[in-house]
């Protein structure tokens, strides 16, 4: 249990495709309570293995925190505190039906837009136990599923803005790297 060192924009990190999972072994386990743990110290409601530099299918999702915004009907009322693993995952359907929310990532700070994502999602994934689920995600938990499986295959948020906000957003993060450095 630990919290992991992020990776920020510009990271050619972040762009790079992440390979399945294979047997979920205790250095799997190990990797799951740590993005749950760094996800919670820096207060994000998702977090993919790539955004601590490990280019692996798996995330996580604070699903309390986002589904008490998106007021639906919890997942798994018994424990639905307990943040999502998920491994490996597939979207076998999503509505024609979108919606908008302010989207943020805590690989790209202080950074807020909106981003237009199908509404709901059917997704289907491993869990840490290594059993198959196909969970009917919706509201925020569906946008959250939505950004974290897009950084699976190397694209962000900012991706989804036009070309000119995109520009002018990676030429901020790539002019702090450089003064930082
Ligand atoms: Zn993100």
């Amino acid at each position: 249990m630990a919290v992991r060192k992020l990776i920020y924009l510009p990271d050619k990190k972040l762009r790079e495709v992440s390979k399945p999972v294979g047997l979920i072994t205790k250095e799997i386990k190990i990797l799951a309570q740590d993005l749950i743990d760094t996800m919670q110290a820096k207060q994000g409601i998702g977090l993919a293995a790539i955004q601590v530099g490990v280019p692996l299918r798996m995330f996580v999702i604070d699903r309390a925190t986002a589904e008490e915004d998106a007021a639906t009907t919890p997942l798994a009322p018994e424990d639905n505190a307990e943040p999502l693993v998920v491994i490996n995952p597939e979207v076998l359907w999503f509505s024609s039906e979108s919606h908008v929310y302010n989207e943020g990532c805590l690989s790209i700070p202080d950074y807020y837009a909106q981003v237009k994502r199908p509404i709901l999602i059917y997704m289907r994934f491993t869990t840490l136990e290594g059993k198959t689920e196909q969970l009917e995600l919706q509201g925020l938990l569906s946008t959250c599923a939505q950004h974290e499986i897009d950084h699976l295959d190397g694209i962000l948020f900012l991706d989804h803005l036009t070309k000119i906000k995109r520009d002018r957003m990676v030429s901020k993060f790539t002019k702090n790297a450089e003064f930082s450095d």
